[in-house]
């Protein structure tokens, strides 16, 4: 679903990745995890072409993302993105937020894209702020119809980056279990994430990165266990 290979990432002088070569397939969770500055975001924020890249391949549902036929619109709106904050249009309600990109960038009829809504509103808990605005929502209500935004465009995978670092820490868990139960229903997912829990109950990748490397894909449970990479093993004690 999606695949790197060999791909190298510069700021300047500075390499952000080095060779990446990794997959994540249908139906997988993979969690990107490792320490600070080792390529997460830009790893993860390569795969929806927000950061170009000097040499190597992805391909995302089979779609070469740096081709050079990409049509980059056509490419994101297939890409499900959630970030760390939230970025809800202020000016518009939560259903107006959901139904947006599908009905301008798909051009479905509007009560498709309603009904739609209304259950992916109900899928995250918030069918009761369907008419509310962003600013009327904690943290982990504006994330959950974040997730629900992202949803709506119906793709092929989602992307998470730290979803759940700018929580405050009683609305984590009401994002993770939204999360998990998109696990449960089969959704290819990858994501950045410290939650080391989340990690071990749902994923069914880790992968670790260091130094825009990733030095180790294992199951969970080798991962937490007995890592082979010393960086590793040293990340999971620094956790513990
Ligand atoms: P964190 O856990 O702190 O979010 P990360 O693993 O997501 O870290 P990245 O944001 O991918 O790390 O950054 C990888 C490296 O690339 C870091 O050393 C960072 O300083 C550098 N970097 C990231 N973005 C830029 C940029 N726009 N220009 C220059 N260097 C950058
Ligand atoms: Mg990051």
């Amino acid at each position: 679903m999606i695949v790197f290979s060999k791909v190298n990432k510069w700021y300047g002088e500075y390499q952000a990745l080095a060779d990446v070569n990794a997959e994540v397939k249908k139906g997988e969770v993979v969690v990107v995890c490792g320490p600070s500055g080792s390529g997460k975001s830009t790893l993860i924020r390569t795969v929806n072409r927000l950061e170009e890249i000097q040499g190597g391949q992805i391909l995302y549902n089979g779609h070469d993302v740096y081709g050079v036929d990409a049509n980059l619109n056509s490419l994101r709106s297939r890409v499900g993105f959630v970030f760390q904050n939230f970025n809800l249009f202020p000016h518009m309600s939560v259903l107006d937020n959901i139904m947006l990109a599908p009905l301008k960038l798909k051009g479905l009829n509007t009560s498709y894209v309603k009904n739609k809504a209304l259950e992916l509103l109900d899928m995250v808990g918030m069918s009761h702020k369907a008419n509310a605005y962003p600013n009327q929502l904690s943290g982990g209500q504006q994330q959950r119809v974040a997730i629900a935004r992202a949803l709506a465009m119906e793709p092929p995978a989602m992307l998470f980056d730290e979803p759940t670092s700018a929580l405050d820490p009683e609305m984590v868990g009401e994002v993770l279990s939204v999360m998990k139960s998109l696990a449960k229903e089969g959704m290819t997912m990858m994501c950045v994430t410290h939650e080391m829990n989340f990690a071990r109950e749902v994923a069914d990748k880790v992968w670790f990165m260091d130094a825009g490397k990733i030095l180790e894909t294992s199951d969970p449970e080798t991962f937490f266990q007995n890592p082979t990479h010393p960086r590793a093993q040293s990340f999971i004690r620094d956790i513990r």
